[in-house]
């Protein structure tokens, strides 16, 4: 069986790990210059807009999936017009744009902030005069890890606000979280379902900086009726991550993200199938593998580059990956998961350091 993949960053990377010992092939579609796949099947450089490329990419592929959910509509429509593609083009639309999501959570039911859909300054000026400060503008299309959101606390924000942030935009009411958790689920095509732990996870400027599954996590039934609601309103297929600010125990939904999901490296090592080889499992119609997490584990982030690779790996039971990137300043190129015991705890600390240096 041959998977194609659009991307080819470090999702792709470690799906393809993920399936290569199952007996899979790999094919990657990734616009950019740089890949790190490069190493583990062919890569076909072009933009996603250029249909005939992908037409022909496609031929060979036996089922197409995506690392990446901003896929042009018309490039979307062309795959799923002639091979199986999942998750489908329904999940893709609705999760690329924030306003068709947030939508999705009222006719669902599910509980989110206070939002409104924001055209012009006027737009904005009228949900601060009912919600009041901090409110938080997001873009509807294309934002992820913090890109294309601003904080705003006082008038004087507004003043500082290009034309282009208040056009196609969202604002929401900014919520005091106790916490930040998600929850990755996977749907096959059969329909059977399996559920990873909770995550509780935490950012430094809109980007995800460590993760921590929670073992019996009391919001853990909550999570899963809500991702329930998502994964049968779509039909959807493969890997899925829906990413809650909780207040005390109560869930709000922020976002979806419809494929594997950053909160989710830990399960390599932390379960016995990971978020990856589930995902495939899934949009090839197998059964799905065990998702119980063998304890608490923990995820860390390495932005920018890869510190100190010698001194990082000497740390007992840590497991290093290193997605072979180009170094620069806030990009994610690597991440370490460690199983939380008493001897990691000891050093956890100096790995910390190490990791914000
Ligand atoms: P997002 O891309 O929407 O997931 O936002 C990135 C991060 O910004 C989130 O994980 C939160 O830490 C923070 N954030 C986004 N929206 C809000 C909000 N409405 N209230 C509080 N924090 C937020």
């Amino acid at each position: 069986m041959n998977i194609g993949i659009l991307g080819g960053g470090q999702l792709s990377r470690m799906l393809a790990l993920s399936g290569i010992p199952l007996g899979l092939d790999f094919s990657f579609f990734e616009p950019g210059k740089e890949n790190c796949v490069s190493r583990l099947g062919k890569v076909v450089q072009k933009p996603y807009t250029d249909i005939d490329a992908i037409t022909a990419f496609i031929k060979d592929c036996d089922v197409i999936t995506f690392e990446n959910e901003n896929i042009p509509p018309k490039t979307v429509e062309t795959i799923a017009n002639l091979k199986p593609m999942h998750p489908n083009a329904l999940s893709l639309q609705t999760t690329q744009d924030r306003l068709l999501e947030k939508s999705l959570f009222a006719e669902l039911g599910i509980p989110t902030v206070a939002y409104q859909s924001i055209e012009n300054l006027e737009d904005l000026k009228s949900f601060i005069v009912e919600h009041q400060y901090p409110v938080v503008l997001k873009k509807r299309r294309q934002g992820y890890d913090g890109k294309g959101q601003v904080k705003l606390t006082c008038e004087d924000d507004l003043n500082k606000l290009e034309p282009s942030q208040l056009s196609d935009a969202i604002v929401e009411q900014f919520i005091q979280f106790t916490r930040e958790v998600s929850m990755i689920a996977v749907r096959n095509t059969k329909g059977e379902l399996a559920y990873y732990d909770i995550c509780e996870n935490v950012h430094k400027h809109g980007i995800l900086h460590v993760t921590q599954n929670k073992v019996e996590d009391p919001l853990f039934t909550q999570a899963k009726t809500l991702i329930d609601k998502v994964l049968q309103h779509l039909d959807y297929v493969g890997t899925l991550a829906f990413e809650f600010f909780a207040v005390n125990n109560k869930l709000y939904a922020n976002e979806l993200a419809p494929r594997v999901h950053n909160s989710g490296h830990w399960t390599i090592e932390g379960t016995q199938t990971s978020q990856f080889e589930n995902h495939l499992r899934a949009i090839l119609g197998l059964s799905l593998g065990n998702t119980e997490s063998l304890g608490p584990y923990q995820m860390l982030n390495l932005l920018g580059k890869i510190p100190n690779y010698e001194h990082l790996i000497s740390f007992d039971s840590l497991h290093l990956h290193d997605y072979q990137k180009t170094a620069r300043s806030g990009r994610k190129v690597g991440h370490v998961t460690l199983p939380l015991t008493a001897k990691t705890n000891d050093y956890l600390p100096e790995l910390t350091k190490l990791i914000a240096l």
